[in-house]
């Protein structure tokens, strides 16, 4: 089997829309203009809420829906006219949708078959890609026998084996449990490294889309809110959205008291900080939100800090303890370590909050 790193073989979304008839008569905006593209190789996830419009692109990619407005190509050509069959993608849902009464062999063959591939040729990709999910010994067991996770990586060959330009993913670990989930994603990513096909990977769960991409697009109401690698979703989240979704972050409404080059000076509850990661649009307004993730905010003796709060809840969690603190009017979440034989703060008591700069960062303070 070819690798898929042929230059140009890509994908690219421009402006694409979709509306669809809502049952009150109106239409319903189920895909915003949204543009994206899609490096050849490269793994990009579609993370959301559940309606925010990730399957209704998977779906347009696919040719199974048709686009109101906008462009989709492949591989530099449009695609939008294309049906499903001449897109060369291949796709992998949430049920595996496998054929019970064939084997895993006749299963993974059977789009071969229908193009009339030669026989000797088919044979050999198709343990070729069954041997690629671990399952070259399971050839000719039915569906039934499989577990969910064998099913999984079935469907997974399947797609694998017409050698797809565009490999399309919508919740395939939904169906299964949290250790084969886990199991099946490494295998997902083991796939992906050996094979580089360019992939779209629709989820709602944060972790997948972390372990598993290139970048992500975190989705909202049928728009995008920010395309980004992990690490710059997780640390320099562009609004209060995508700083919620992804992980648990404390918001603090603060003022910006000075500009620099390297960072802006801020001030909120009586404490002063320079923060050098802010989001764009933020340096624009003397209003912003300094977002600190509750595994960075610290609870020290009151006299350790000029930020105060007052402790409003604990709870015990073993590997570590949470605690609900109010700063200024906010409510904010910290973790306390429960190895260091910390001693719990005790309900309404006053504390002292602290943060490295390093860690913290600042957004437009907007609804979104
Ligand atoms: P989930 O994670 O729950 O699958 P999603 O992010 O994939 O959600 P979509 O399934 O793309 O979201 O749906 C986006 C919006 O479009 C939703 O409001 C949905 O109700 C609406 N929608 C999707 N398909 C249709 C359809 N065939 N007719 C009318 N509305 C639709």
């Amino acid at each position: 089997m070819e690798t898929s790193t042929t230059q140009g073989n890509d994908l690219r979304l421009v402006d694409l829309e979709k509306e669809f008839q809502a049952p009150d008569g109106g239409m319903v905006t189920a895909v915003n203009k949204i543009s994206l593209d899609v490096a050849p190789g490269e793994f990009v996830s579609l993370l959301g809420p559940s309606g925010c419009g990730k399957t209704t692109i998977l779906r347009m990619v696919a040719g199974l829906e048709q686009p109101t407005r906008g462009e989709i190509s492949i591989g530099g050509e449009r695609v939008n006219e294309l049906p499903p069959y001449k897109r060369n993608i291949g796709l992998v849902f949430q049920s595996y949708a496998l054929f019970p009464h064939k084997t895993v062999f006749d299963n993974v063959a059977y789009s071969q078959t229908l193009r009339k591939r030669p026989k000797a040729e088919t044979k050999a990709s198709v343990e070729e890609m069954l041997s690629l999910v671990g399952l070259g010994h399971l050839a000719d067991r039915s569906p039934a026998q499989l577990s969910g996770g064998q099913q999984q990586r079935v469907a997974l060959a399947r797609a694998l084996v017409s050698d797809p330009r565009v490999l399309l993913f919508d919740e395939p670990l939904s169906n299964l449990d949290a250790r084969l989930r886990v199991q099946v994603r490494a295998e997902i990513r083991r796939v992906h490294q050996r094979l580089r096909p360019t992939v779209i990977y629709v989820t709602h769960d944060q972790s997948e889309a972390m372990s598993l991409s290139d970048r992500i697009a975190v989705m909202s109401s049928g728009q995008v809110m920010q395309v980004g690698t992990p690490q710059d979703i997780y640390q320099r989240p562009d609004n209060r959205f995508v700083a919620d979704f992804v992980g648990s972050a404390n918001f603090f409404p603060a003022r910006v008291l000075e500009r620099k080059s390297d960072g802006l000076v801020v001030e909120f509850s009586g404490g002063t900080f320079n923060i050098g990661s802010w989001a764009p649009g933020s340096e624009q307004s003397d209003n912003v939100l300094l977002v600190i993730r509750q595994e960075h905010l610290e609870i020290v003796p009151e006299s350790e800090s000029s930020v105060h709060g007052i402790v409003r809840g604990s709870e015990f969690l073993g590997t570590h303890t949470e605690c609900l603190i109010e700063v200024g009017g906010q409510t904010a979440l910290a973790t306390l370590d429960s190895s260091g034989g910390i001693e719990l703060p005790t309900e309404g008591s006053k504390v002292g909050i602290r943060f490295q700069e390093s860690r913290a960062h600042v957004i437009p303070n907007s609804p979104e």
